[in-house]
């Protein structure tokens, strides 16, 4: 049994969704699986500007946005769908999602706020859209599927927008509504990301929730993996806009994969693999339009770690730009206690999370997100010390499990960034990850040059040197 999540992309045009259809037909072939789909890719921001225009009072807008909604799913519905009789169904399907939309645009405007809770029912229609589509599109080519309200299995706390599930409950609905219908060879097909509250208010798991969904079923049906079907090969060496030769890693492990995110890869949030970290469920991050390729595997078993090429000392180089480093200064620290506490007091009272941090005797360097930095939070650090700011910083961390048991790893990453400004240096207390910041105009150079050590050392040898008497 499998789990299949396909993200936005992969059901944004008819074409993708064809895709997708001749992806779960192959996978039928040994079992039925649970498909999870997100909505069609732009549509969740679009249903969020639908809510806060309507919450803001500008009607006018929030209709123009309804009517692109309906307009993408049609045109989607004509494109897709063959039989005139299905098309006509099923555009009579989406026609009471839509009509509900507007209804609560129009009724969020008269009341004149938007509450966390409707916000959610606003972005619940884009996954009710996208499945109601998909699961036509799939019948309509001769795969027995069953499209499931999701709202009747996933229930959740009422922490609208943050929802999370209340998984016994979760777990017998899964056992009583999915398992059956996948057991008896029925392709199931629901929708990532919405849930609902015991009371049947509906709910969001928070947005890029689809994963988390996708996971969460994986576990509560014990299946054999949990398929993350994206638009790029899996999760890369480094980002390939970046670096053209970047590659797609085979296998990483469950903590490689949550560092990679946490250090601002686009891989599954940690979060999201919690999940299936707890059962042991391997999670494939694959291309929906390359489904021959292997993508990357996330496991912790050793079995499927030792038969794959996990070695390697770095498994991929994150990059995370938009930080700021602040560093601040005070004799008062030397040789006394407390200072910290006061200094982490004020980045609790002004709700700043701190990425990165180094330290010495008189100093304290860390980095933050540079939208936060606020006059009035500098003016409270003021008073601990003297405070310096840097904007436009980027962290660059390489990541890896085996640089924590090797040797001269340190060497290599400085010494292939050795014309590179390093603005502040960190390890991570997990010991694989190792962290530089540089100015955001120097990224690029630090990317190439470390992806030139680590993954390409032949091919790109002195590319990056200086030439000489420069
Ligand atoms: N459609 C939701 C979003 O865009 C959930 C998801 O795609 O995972 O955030
Ligand atoms: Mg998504």
């Amino acid at each position: 049994m499998a789990v299949m999540k396909f993200g936005g992309t992969s059901v944004g045009t008819a074409d993708a969704m064809r895709q997708v259809i001749a992806i779960i037909v192959e996978k039928r072939k040994q079992d039925a699986p649970l498909v999870v789909l997100s909505a069609c890719s732009g549509i969740t921001n679009k249903l969020v500007k639908i809510a806060d225009a309507a919450g803001e009072g500008h009607l006018e807008e929030a209709k123009q946005l309804v009517g692109e909604v309906r307009a993408f799913h049609l045109d989607l519905i004509g494109a897709l769908i063959g039989s005139e009789k299905i098309r006509k169904e099923v555009t009579e399907k989406i026609d009471v999602y839509l009509t509900r939309l507007e209804r609560l645009t129009e009724g969020v405007e008269i009341v004149g706020e938007l509450s966390e809770r409707s916000k959610d029912r606003f972005c619940s229609f884009g996954e009710l859209l996208s499945t109601t589509v998909f699961a036509t599109a799939l019948n309509e080519q001769g795969v027995p599927c069953e499209w499931i309200d999701v709202r009747t299995v996933m229930i959740t706390d009422d922490r609208y927008g943050f929802a999370r599930p209340i998984e016994a409950i979760c777990q017998a609905k899964t056992e009583e509504i999915i398992r059956p219908k996948l057991e008896s060879g029925v392709v199931v097909v629901t929708q990532g990301y919405i849930g609902a509250t015991e009371a049947g208010k509906t709910t969001t798991l928070g947005r890029g929730g689809s994963d988390l969904s996708a996971a969460l079923f994986g576990a509560w049906l014990h299946t054999d993996s949990i398929d993350i079907w994206t638009d790029v090969d899996g999760v890369m060496t480094c980002d390939p806009r970046m670096v053209p030769e970047a590659r797609s890693i085979r296998v990483m492990t469950f903590s490689e994969a949550a560092e990679l995110a946490y250090l601002g890869a686009k891989v599954l949030h940690p979060d999201t693999i919690a999940p299936a970290v707890k059962q042991n469920i391997p999670v494939y991050v694959l291309n929906t339009w390359h489904p021959e390729s292997k993508g990357t595997l996330i496991t912790n078993d050793p079995a499927l770690l030792a038969g794959k090429s996990h070695g390697g000392l770095v498994k991929s180089i994150a990059v995370k730009k938009g930080q700021a480093i602040l560093n601040i200064r005070s004799n008062r620290m030397f040789g006394r206690h407390g200072f910290m506490s006061e200094l982490f007091e004020v980045f609790e009272r002004f709700a700043v999370s701190v990425e990165m941090i180094s330290t010495s005797e008189v100093s304290v360097s860390l980095t933050v997100d540079d939208a936060v930095v606020s006059d009035s939070f500098i003016k409270a650090l003021g008073a601990l010390g003297e405070v310096e700011i840097e904007h436009k910083v980027a962290t660059v961390s390489v990541v890896g499990d085996n640089l924590r048991m090797s040797r001269g790893v340190a060497g290599r990453i400085f010494g292939s960034l050795r014309n590179v400004n390093l603005r502040m240096i960190s390890q991570g207390a997990s010991e694989i990850n190792v962290g530089v910041v540089v100015g955001e105009s120097d990224v690029a150079a630090a990317v190439s040059a470390l992806h030139c050590e680590f993954f390409a050392e032949s091919q790109c040898a002195g590319i990056f040197e200086k030439p000489a008497g420069s």
